[in-house]
């Protein structure tokens, strides 16, 4: 375990930015706080849930993978060595489950040459964000449990670290990183972690969503009913640590030029499943619904896959960002009979 003065923190950020690309919490004009570029003053520890995650830089919203030129084609893989200062611990379990999608049976060369080249660094959540939050019924914090290469608690006037691999271990090797007692550290962490824990509630009704979507008895008036209310917005699966689907187009620019780029996709979108011959086996919002949720809550469900309890980080992002109200909180809760289907 190793510690650091807070007063260090930014002396270290400047040195590691000499080799590394830094995105950390960055304050934005109107007050919300964004992962961007690191820039000294507008950097900020005291940060909520911000809206979007670190899944985007391995995955970025558009990218390029193919271009032709002249008739050759050549891969784009684009990848620099990039620190991750300050995740949440849901978000370093969504980046697990999403790089675990893109690794398994066929490696996605473009998103793993990204995630190869990144030290990710977790701030351990001090407590709920805000009253979406449900990490604890996951799983998946508020402390991380596995996937980081260091982790931060903060402890009022310094850090107590916790390494989580090599290269994180390189990082803090020299000062003004400090050695700290085993045992000592160890009680801080447990302490710090017992009172975040104690503040993030356990939502039972995910759990009892999850046991009906296992045994067959959610229902389809529910799907039936929150289908007629989803507008297709696609912001649920945009906001999603754990979403991973993307759509592929190829741009012709002219005679033997073009490229071949990628976009995120939704699986709420009515198209997203629709094959070429124009039959699709998700025709209705209801049954694109049940199968987006069925994702988060029932195909990973017991597996702990990669850190979590289910597909579903507990970041609450969805019901946060849904214009309907209907993220997976909102879901879960309808699934165990909780709302009344008006
Ligand atoms: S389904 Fe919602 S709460 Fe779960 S990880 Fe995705 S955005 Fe977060
Ligand atoms: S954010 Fe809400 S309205 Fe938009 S696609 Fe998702 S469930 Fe539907």
């Amino acid at each position: 375990m190793k510690a650091l003065d807070k007063n260090d923190l930014k002396g270290v950020i400047a040195a590691w930015m000499q080799e590394h690309l830094v995105l950390a919490p960055v304050r934005m004009s109107k007050g919300d706080c964004l992962f961007d570029t690191y820039q000294e003053d507008l950097f900020t520890l005291d940060y909520k849930k911000p809206p979007l995650f670190p899944k985007a830089l391995f995955l970025p919203h558009n990218e390029v993978v193919f271009e032709a030129r002249a008739n050759k084609l050549r891969e784009v893989i684009s990848a620099r060595d990039t620190i991750l200062f300050g995740i949440r611990s849901c978000d370093m379990m969504g980046l697990l489950q999403s790089t675990s999608f893109m690794t398994r049976d066929r490696e996605d060369v473009f998103y793993s040459a990204k995630k190869e080249k990144a030290v990710t660094i977790v701030m351990a959540c001090p407590g709920r964000q805000n009253e979406t939050c449900f990490c604890t019924t996951t799983f998946s914090g508020p402390v991380a449990r596995k996937g980081f290469d260091l982790q931060f608690f903060d402890m009022g006037d310094n850090f107590i670290i916790e390494t989580g691999s090599e290269k994180g271990k390189e990082l803090v090797s020299s000062l003004p990183f400090s050695d700290i007692d085993f045992g000592l550290a160890a009680r801080m962490i447990k302490t710090f972690k017992e009172k975040a824990v104690g503040a993030i509630p356990v939502i039972d009704d995910v759990y009892e969503a999850m046991r009906r979507l296992k045994d067959g008895t959610a229902g389809d008036g529910v799907w039936e009913h929150l289908g007629g209310k989803c507008i297709m917005c696609g912001g649920c699966a945009f906001v999603c640590p754990t979403c991973t689907c993307f759509n592929v187009c190829d741009h012709e620019h002219g005679p033997g030029n073009g490229v071949r780029s990628r976009a995120w996709d939704a699986c709420l979108y009515g198209g997203f499943t629709r094959e070429a011959s124009g039959h699709n086996p998700r025709p209705t919002q209801a049954s694109r619904l049940r199968r987006r949720h069925e994702h988060k809550l029932l195909y990973y469900n017991e597996t702990d896959i990669n850190g979590g309890l289910c597909g579903c980080v507990g970041c609450g992002r969805c019901s946060d960002y849904c214009p309907v109200h209907i993220g997976t909180l909102e879901v879960a809760a309808e699934i165990a009979g909780k709302k009344n289907q008006g």
